[in-house]
């Protein structure tokens, strides 16, 4: 059955009118990336179809909104999805699905099977909007050394470089409205910025504990555990895709309320709802369309997408199949959903890298008690950071990290303040003396967050297992994942750097590695114990090359073997670099989008030369 104009009674996340079996571009995923080229290519006449196989706003079941304030008031754990209703038909992987065992190893249960040494311990949403709904919303830019990590020894190399990308960044970070300091990203970070550069948004104001690491740390010197250097230390702000002013343009302001993940109140952190809000009406949003195969005919051309629809998340026998035919079709479900579905179609895969290169940004946590009061629990999850251990001949030695300043005391790595309450509580304190005490250890709290580089390694993979399915009966993602011997001397390298840290604060601390449930991510490495967590910036899937040889996608992620299929996302990222990837996809992808335009309006050209007269969208195809 194809698709027909049942979608326009869709629950309020109908965009445009959905008449037609045939549309120029089907997109499948509305996160950040789906929805940046739902909008280039809407907003320049084409008529899109994006598949989004999550509920919408007004979705939920008996219109409960998919966000849902109580879920997150009484999770216990206030993760990514803690906001999120559940959705039984299309599950997220989460980060509560690990569990570390005692004496060392891990247990997963839940979407990803795992069956690797070490586990990917990052999670994903599968809700509109995608996991740019709960994203921390930092937004650096990758410096130019980072598309180049050959030259250092290991890894691979972009086939495009910064200076390429460069007015891309500048899109993105428009569209993002990302706020930051160009002087700062120039001088301290050594970005190439244009001279008068303005980002959307002036730089937010720096938080309590950025203040006093800033005091106590600028201008000292430490030396690089893995290479004869010093390092200078100074504290950076961290650009950030959130309003440090309301306008009218990106919405509200930053109020502090901490909440980011997994939801902005305000409005203030960029989503890709945003985005959605500003789609032309040649955009249609079908949510509650989980994408299942593509179609391919004899040539290698994309002919359609199958999809499934339901209608209630509990009910499987709610759910009706489809297929949508478009001229260009554009995956954008996430890098491991992305992989999946290639891998269920049997297609782009003549490189043998379908799914292989899978990588995320392993972070070693260091906590602690400050002397003075820092002022926890308030702003973004981080505000600044540490840039000295990114780049530099050391990076040939270990992983070179990035280092996050946490705002939010100890949550990440030991769990909320009621954890610290609980733990006082059990010591036998009450009243003034509880309460003194909990202003006294909650109030002092810092940690920082130590993102290790992870380079592509074609071990680390996505594969299927059919004997597995989701509840819709598609195989569910098998992935195998380990820690490289670089990654893990970057990781004593920057527990070694946090020691330091520690002791020129005059810091406590409080970090412990040890196997057991808390832990998944727990390793012994020259005979210490170390515990990484995950990111959320799983990449390399789809990895983009010069040669169809060796990678799915070209330098404009469009699958070598299917000219008119492209495949969008971090999965595309040759090397992750040092910085949060998101920036640096939507740059990608808004420059993908361009050249989709192209082949759009060049397919439309030809064809009206072969055969003068009206032409419509229908008889467009790419060339
Ligand atoms: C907790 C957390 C914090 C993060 N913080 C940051 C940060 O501070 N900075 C940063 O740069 N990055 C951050 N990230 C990473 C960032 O969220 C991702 O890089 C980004 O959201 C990826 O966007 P995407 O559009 O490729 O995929 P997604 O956002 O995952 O969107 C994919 C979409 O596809 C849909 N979909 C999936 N399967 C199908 C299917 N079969 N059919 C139809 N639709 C489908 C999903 O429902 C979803 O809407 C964070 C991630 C996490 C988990
Ligand atoms: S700190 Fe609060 S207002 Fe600011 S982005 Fe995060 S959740 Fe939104």
């Amino acid at each position: 059955m194809t698709d027909g104009g049942d979608h326009k009674t869709d629950h309020g996340t109908h965009h445009g009118t959905h008449h037609d079996a045939h549309h120029d571009v089907i997109v499948v995923g509305a996160g950040v990336a789906g929805s940046l080229v739902a909008r280039q290519l809407g907003d320049r006449g084409w008529r899109v179809l994006v598949l989004e196989a999550g509920l919408g706003d007004d979705d939920g079941p008996d219109g409960a909104p998919a966000v849902d304030a109580e879920r997150f008031r009484s999770a216990r754990a206030k993760v990514p999805s803690a906001a999120i209703a559940g959705n039984p038909l299309v599950p997220s992987p989460d980060v509560l699905d690990l569990g570390g065992r005692t004496g060392g190893g891990y247990r997963a249960a839940g979407h990803l099977v795992q069956d690797g040494p070490l586990p990917y311990a990052s999670g994903y949403l599968r809700v509109n909007g995608g996991t740019g709904t709960a994203w921390t919303g930092l937004a650096p830019r990758m410096h130019p050394e980072d598309f180049r990590t050959a030259d250092f020894g290991y890894g691979r190399d972009w086939p495009i470089g910064y200076e390429e990308l460069e007015p891309y960044y500048r899109a993105a970070e428009h569209e993002l409205g990302v706020a930051a300091d160009p002087v700062e990203q120039r001088e301290l970070v050594g970005l190439p910025l244009a001279d008068g550069y303005a980002f959307a948004h002036r730089p937010l104001p720096a938080s309590q504990v950025d203040r006093l690491l800033a005091e106590r740390l600028d201008g000292r010197k430490i030396t690089d555990p893995s290479y004869p250097r010093d390092v200078e230390l100074r504290v950076v702000g961290t650009p950030q895709a959130r309003n440090s002013a309301a306008t009218e343009e990106h919405g509200p302001v930053c109020e502090g309320s901490a909440s980011c993940i997994p939801v902005c109140p305000t409005g203030a952190k960029y989503t890709p709802r945003r985005t959605q809000r500003r789609w032309g009406p040649s955009v249609t949003l079908l949510t509650r369309a989980v994408a299942g195969r593509l179609l391919a005919d004899p040539s290698g051309r994309i002919t359609g997408v199958e999809y499934r629809r339901y209608d209630d998340p509990a009910r499987p026998a709610s759910v009706t199949r489809h297929t949508a035919r478009g001229s260009l079709v554009v995956l954008a479900a996430h890098a491991i959903e992305n992989a999946r579905l290639l891998l269920s179609s049997g297609l782009a895969n003549s490189s043998d890298q379908v799914g292989r290169n899978l990588m995320d940004h392993p972070v070693l946590l260091t906590w602690g008690l400050l002397p003075q009061r820092t002022g926890p629990y308030r702003g973004p999850g981080s505000t600044s950071g540490l840039e000295g251990f990114r780049f530099g001949p050391a990076r040939a030695a270990r992983a070179p990290f990035r280092v996050e300043i946490g705002n939010w005391g100890w949550t990440w790595a030991v769990g909320p303040p009621g954890h610290e309450v609980a733990a006082l509580l059990r010591g036998g304190l009450f009243g003034a003396e509880l309460r003194q005490a909990v202003g006294d250890r909650v109030g002092r709290q810092f940690a920082l967050q130590f993102e290790m580089e992870q380079s592509a390694d074609p071990a680390n993979r996505v594969t299927l297992d059919p004997r597995r399915r989701d509840p819709l009966g598609d195989p569910r993602p098998v992935l195998t994942y380990d820690l490289s011997d670089h990654v893990k001397r970057g990781i004593a390298a920057a527990k070694a750097v946090s020691d330091e840290i520690f002791a020129l604060l005059g810091a406590e601390d409080h970090s412990t590695y040890a196997a057991g449930p808390s832990q998944p991510g727990w390793f012994e490495y020259g005979g210490r114990p170390y515990a990484y967590r995950g990111a959320g910036h799983g990449a390399g899937t789809h990895i983009m090359g010069e040669r169809p040889a060796d990678s799915v996608v070209d330098s404009w992620q469009r699958a070598w073997d299917h000219p008119n299929l492209y495949v969008v996302g971090c999965g595309s990222m040759p090397s992750l670099g040092t910085s949060n990837p998101t920036l640096t996809m939507a740059a990608i992808t808004l420059r993908s989008a361009e050249r989709m335009h192209r082949e759009l309006s060049g397919a439309r050209v030809t064809l009206r030369a072969a055969a003068p007269g009206p032409t419509t969208p229908e008889e467009t195809d790419t060339p």
